[in-house]
C-alpha cells in the first residue's frame, strides 16, 4: 500500500480535484477533472488535472494516462465547436525551467483564433552529421532500459 498521500492539503489543485476551491468545471471522469484557468490566455482556456498529486507529467501513473487524455480530448473537441475556434494548443509546462507554476500536473488547452498575435518565439536548431542519430540513440537507450 502507498504512503503517497492522492491528494495534498497545500496543493491549489487537489482543492478543485476535492472541491475545497471553487472552480468553475467543465468536464469529470473518473481520472481527471478539468476547469476554466482564471488567468486565461484567451476566455476559455482551461486546465486538465489529474485527480490525484503527481508533480510532473513523468509522476502521472501510467493507468491514469488513458483517462487525462481522454478528457483532454473530450473537452478539446467541445471547445472548439462550441466557441467556434480557428485553432487550439495544448501544452503542460513540466519543471520551473519550462514555466510550470503549479506543482501538480495538468495540461492546458487554449483557444486560438486568427489574427490572435499570439506567437510563441522560437529559434530553431539545425542537427549537424550524425547528430540526430546521437540523440536519438541515448533517448532509445533509455526507452528499453529506463533508470
Ligand atoms: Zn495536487
Amino acid at each position: 500500500m502507498s504512503t503517497v498521500p492522492l491528494l495534498r492539503d497545500d496543493c491549489i489543485f487537489c482543492g478543485i480535484v476535492s472541491g475545497g476551491v471553487d472552480a468553475e468545471i467543465l468536464f469529470e471522469n473518473e481520472d481527471a477533472i478539468c476547469v476554466l484557468d482564471i488567468n486565461p490566455i484567451h476566455f476559455g482556456h482551461s486546465l486538465v488535472i489529474p485527480k490525484r498529486h503527481c508533480r510532473d507529467f513523468l509522476e502521472l501513473p501510467a493507468s491514469m494516462v488513458n483517462g487525462v487524455f481522454g478528457a483532454a480530448h473530450s473537452v478539446a473537441r467541445a471547445t472548439v465547436i462550441g466557441l467556434k475556434l480557428d485553432g487550439f494548443n495544448i501544452f503542460s509546462n513540466n519543471g520551473r525551467i519550462a514555466g510550470q507554476s503549479v506543482f501538480h500536473f495538468h495540461l492546458h488547452i487554449t483557444p486560438r483564433y486568427r489574427d490572435d498575435d499570439i506567437r510563441f518565439v522560437l529559434e530553431l536548431k539545425k542537427y549537424g552529421d550524425g547528430e540526430m542519430k546521437r540523440y536519438g540513440a541515448l533517448i532509445r537507450k533509455c526507452l528499453s532500459n529506463p533508470t
